[in-house]
């Protein structure tokens, strides 16, 4: 070889260990200055939460996950061995204080394959709290009693259902501004039925005047309210403004606001954040897909309640007695808790027999197919009771009688013979 030859192969091996040094040396440069910028973003961001990516309008979920993100009495009951959404949940809950996440896994384990859709917040809670164990999903469920009494206090009907959120309409009174503890009060006052709507009572043996009452049988750890802003029927929604109050008394227990999940826009679309208060600091935060922000003006900072036009599910926690304190009642009919709306608006005719009225208020969803996974998702409980084998008196008798003749003729005559 040539010396110039080799000299030149000399030199174009250095030069070629020179560039590879040298890309090794930017490509670690430019390492050290996205490890530098994630530092400083860490260093410099604004709060010590983390947001959610938006899949198309999935932003109705991520309001809800970042709500039940900061309800850890739920954290600690999930079983990831026993439910694929116990596990997705557990595994985002703990990426969430780390990172902003992907929500891919959490829509898989909920059948929602339709990402584009903008869906209802409430109903996508409640499908997630009857999609993960009954033992993480027991703080937010409550119990409602129903029971109709007559004029001379005969039971005419009693009922006991369960509930994840407590509907309140905003039709219901006149004047400018909705207050929630009106609401709640009025959701849970007797109603009478007289005159034309008198009720047949089977005791009485006849139609009598006739009260219905509701109570809340097991209060729930949770107490999710649901301010009724969209009339499906009409299709039309208000955003009237309402009353938040900061705390709530409820059958002897206070229960304080720390989570709100608002809705913007118009029916069909629209928008979704939340605006929550994690329980180790004393900051609102407003929860806004990726972002996340101290709220400005801070709720409840000079005053106890908190107005609103665009509050759509309110969840309070229950402080004071602990839930294992309660007890649970007696459970005639558990149906499903989607339709406790439903329930609610029920009219006793004038044979006894129950109606429904059903007046949703729910957002809309587009086709009646994702309605109908909603309610797959349900749980219905002894709806379909095991029929029970009950002996009459009679045949036991028959059958002991019978008994002591085979002894008696197999085993006693063959010994007297
Ligand atoms: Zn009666």
């Amino acid at each position: 070889m040539h010396p110039c030859s080799q000299r030149k192969h000399f030199t174009g091996r250095l030069r070629r260990h020179f560039l590879i040094s040298q890309k090794k040396m930017s490509s670690s440069r430019k390492r050290s200055k996205v490890k530098d910028a994630e530092q400083k973003s860490k260093k410099h961001k604004v709060t010590p939460h983390y947001g959610l990516h938006n899949q198309g309008a999935t932003c109705y979920l991520n309001s809800v996950l970042q709500v039940l993100s900061m309800t850890t009495e739920i954290h600690d009951r999930l079983e990831p061995r026993a439910q694929i959404t116990d596990q997705e949940l557990k595994n985002i809950f703990k990426k969430l204080k780390e990172t902003t996440c992907k929500t891919e896994n959490i829509t898989q384990s909920l059948g929602i394959e339709n990402v584009l859709q903008q869906r209802d917040a409430a109903e996508c809670l409640e499908l997630i709290l009857n999609k993960i164990s009954p033992l993480a999903s027991e703080a937010f469920r409550g119990h409602l009693t129903y029971t109709t009494r007559c004029s001379s206090g005969h039971v005419i009907n009693k009922e006991t259902n369960p509930f994840w959120t407590l509907p309140l309409s905003l039709k219901d009174s006149h004047d400018s501004t909705f207050s929630v503890e009106s609401g709640l009060e009025k959701f849970f006052r007797p109603k009478s039925f007289n005159g034309a709507n008198m009720v047949y009572c089977s005791e009485c043996e006849e139609k009598t005047e006739a009260e219905s009452g509701c109570d809340m049988g097991t209060c729930p750890q949770i107490l999710t309210l649901l301010l009724k802003r969209f009339d499906v029927i009409n299709m039309t929604q208000t955003d009237r403004t309402v009353e938040v109050p900061r705390a709530l008394e409820r059958e002897g227990r206070r229960y304080d606001l720390y989570g709100m999940v608002n809705h913007m826009g118009s029916l069909r679309g629209g928008h979704y954040t939340a605006v929550i208060l994690p329980s180790e600091d004393h900051t609102w935060y407003e929860f806004d897909d990726t972002r996340v922000n101290k709220v400005e003006e801070q709720p409840f900072a000079e005053t106890e309640t908190y107005s609103s036009s665009t509050a759509y599910l309110l969840v309070y926690r229950a402080s004071g007695s602990p839930r294992d304190e309660v007890k649970e009642p007696e459970v005639d009919d558990r149906r499903d808790t989607i339709t406790v709306e439903e329930r609610h608006e029920k009219k006793v005719t004038m044979n006894g027999d129950v109606s429904v009225t059903s007046n949703s208020s729910r957002q809309p969803l587009d086709g009646g197919v994702e309605v109908a996974m909603l309610e797959k998702g349900c749980k219905k409980e002894s709806e379909n009771p095991q029929p029970r084998c009950k002996m009459h008196p009679l045949w036991i008798a028959l059958i002991v009688v019978l008994g002591v003749l085979f002894v008696v003729l197999v085993v006693a005559l063959p010994l007297v013979l």
